[in-house]
């Protein structure tokens, strides 16, 4: 038997970001490979990606979508 996947983690490039400009309030959704990763420090907590608004000349500043885990209650086997 090989392995399986029980629960299917998501890659650093397939992670999704999203963050609203606080220049026009526009709300986006990307990837690390649409803007600039920036590692969190001690001045910023946590990663961002910084994307160039789409609809003005503002900067967003996209945060990581609150990963969910979802694991059976009662097991199956
Ligand atoms: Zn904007």
């Amino acid at each position: 038997m090989g392995v399986r996947i029980l629960y299917r983690g998501t890659p650093p490039a397939e992670k999704l970001y999203n963050g609203t400009c606080l220049t026009c309030g526009t709300r986006i959704e990307c990837q690390r490979g649409d803007g600039r990763f920036e590692p969190g420090s001690q001045h910023n907590l946590g990663e961002t990606v910084r994307v160039p608004c789409p609809v003005c000349t503002g900067v967003i500043y996209a945060s990581p979508k609150r990963v969910t885990f979802s694991f059976p209650i009662h097991g199956r086997d």
